[in-house]
């Protein structure tokens, strides 16, 4: 037996006595994940600070949204309806009989999370996709990001806490630190494996990905991966609002050095004077930006290249970047347009650049800029600036945004992910693997779920979710009508 053969044999084995707790019981170890995260602040800050290059106060409020997102989970399974309980009771007397069908959400089992480099806390190793697979039931094997291993190893160390003064089984929560390649291929491939929680590159989801469905018996992956994040900019706003709106844009464009995935790298506008106003502020607002250190040389090598790259495609121009030079391993804040019609043309434009970069694309007309979204992949978020002028004359653009992401933001910028029940945090692909989820928010519970339909079952094989005293207290559709009474 190798390595990854023992880690999934105990995730396995941690399923059989996880799965079985009752939501209370699960409640308690998430809320316990998130006070002893709590207790270790003071430690954990300053490693993730001197792994990430991240700002303090930026780390201080991730790992708050952190433990947060732990007791929010908490709540969730211990209200309880999350699982969708239905129940139809027998007919006997219908011809045919009608049978008594119970149907409630399950946990799948084990769930491989991969941490992701640009939130060391809050998407990684007790981030969002941990928290959501622990409150489902299903025991999580955690592949540590190598760019943040030490804060990793800490937090898995406040998890073990937790996991032995709750007793919880001792492999609900594991950990592995090695190569994406190597180590996390080996754990995406293992037939304990049920699911996959992924953020990252496009091309690290991708593989993922073809991994689990090579698999003899293929798994999910929810991998959120590729969004350039597109925002409108309707014409009597840019003419109403243009200081405010290019205050905005700029820090939401470098918010972080643009290491948000919901980071807006599309600008979309029809040619007008106000427009052209517009982008001069725009640029203004850029150079005054301070240049800042990535998160690790990988990332900032690949925004240098995607940036340089897209520069020299014909037909961009510049018109703002941080007037001041960027040091050792700092990215470069820059801002750029293209005509409409050059845009259509040119595919590498319509490409990710991961850092504080954004692309303003001028387009000819409304069909023009119609046809610019049409051409434009899966997204995570896209946002409309308006009047309501704006918007009493261009129902069709919105309409035609909502079919492009997981999110529609007006007047307001798509950096910023509320963790909230009714956030989408996903959109069609390549934004994510599956548009029908959500990687951020309560619903991403619903990831590491499969329903499940007992029918004739006694009241005392049941799962209390679905008895008839309703022990939980949860709400239910029974005969088709939403109760929370007792049958
Ligand atoms: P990444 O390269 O996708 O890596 C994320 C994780 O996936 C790492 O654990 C990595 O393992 C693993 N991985 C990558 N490729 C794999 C493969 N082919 N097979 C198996 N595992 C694989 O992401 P990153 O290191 O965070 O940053 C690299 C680039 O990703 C950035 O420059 C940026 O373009 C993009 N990115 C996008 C987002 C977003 O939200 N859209 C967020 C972060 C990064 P290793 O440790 O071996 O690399």
């Amino acid at each position: 037996m190798n390595d990854i053969d023992r880690v999934m044999q105990n995730a396995q084995d941690a399923f059989n006595s996880y799965k079985i707790l009752t939501p209370a019981q699960r409640a308690g170890f998430l809320n316990e994940i998130a006070a002893e995260i709590e207790a270790a602040k003071a430690t954990l800050i300053p490693v993730a600070h001197e792994e990430s290059n991240l700002p303090l106060p930026r780390l201080n409020g991730e790992l708050s949204r952190t433990t947060n997102q732990l007791k929010l989970f908490a709540r969730l399974i211990e209200e309880g309806s999350w699982v969708e309980a239905a129940i139809d009771t027998a007919d006997k007397t219908r011809t045919p009989p009608k049978p008594d069908t119970r149907k409630m959400l399950l946990p799948v089992g084990p769930v491989v999370v991969f941490g992701a480099s640009n939130f060391p806390f809050a998407f990684s190793t007790a981030g969002g996709d941990t928290a959501s697979a622990l409150a489902s039931g299903s025991p999580v094997v955690i592949k540590g990001h190598s760019a943040h291993a030490g804060t990793s190893q800490l937090v898995f160390e406040a998890i073990q806490k937790a996991i032995v003064k709750t007793g919880v089984h001792p492999y609900t929560v594991q950990h592995v630190l090695g190569s994406g390649s190597t180590v996390g291929k080996a754990l995406v491939i293992h037939p304990y494996t049920s699911g996959v929680g992924f953020t990252g590159s496009f091309s690290g989801g991708k593989a993922l990905w073809e991994y689990a469905n090579r698999r003899e018996t293929p798994v999910p992956v929810f991998a959120e991966m590729s969004s350039i994040n597109p925002v409108v900019f309707l014409p009597d706003t840019l003419k109403q609002n243009a200081v405010a709106l290019s205050k905005s844009y700029a820090a939401s464009v470098t918010l972080g050095m643009g290491q948000f995935c919901t980071n807006p790298g599309l600008l979309l506008a029809v040619q007008s004077e106000a427009l052209d106003n517009f982008l001069s502020l725009l640029g203004a607002e850029i150079k005054q930006i301070i240049p800042q250190k990535m998160l690790h040389s990988g990332i900032h090598a690949s925004y240098h290249k995607a940036l340089t790259r897209a520069l020299s495609q014909k037909g961009i121009e510049k018109i703002g970047e941080s007037e001041q030079e960027a040091g050792e391993g700092e990215a470069f804040p820059t801002i750029a347009k293209v005509k409409g019609n050059i845009f259509l043309q040119n595919p590498h434009f319509r490409e990710e650049v991961f850092g504080p970069y954004s692309l303003a694309v001028c387009c000819s007309s409304k069909e023009e800029l119609t046809a610019v979204l049409k051409q434009l992949k899966g997204q995570l978020t896209t946002t409309v600036m308006a009047t309501d002028a704006d918007i009493a004359a261009n129902r069709d653009i919105i309409d035609l945004q909502t079919t492009l992401a997981g999110r529609i933001i007006l007047n307001d910028v798509p950096t910023g992910v509320e963790v909230c029940a009714s956030m989408i945090h996903g959109g069609p692909y390549p934004a994510t693997t599956d548009a029908r989820f959500t990687s951020v928010g309560t619903t991403a519970i619903k990831r590491w779920v499969r329903p499940v339909c007992f029918q004739g079952f006694n009241d005392n094989m049941l799962p209390d979710a679905l008895k008839n005293p309703n022990p939980l207290n949860i709400w239910r559709m029974v005969n088709n009508e939403w109760t929370n009474a007792a049958i």
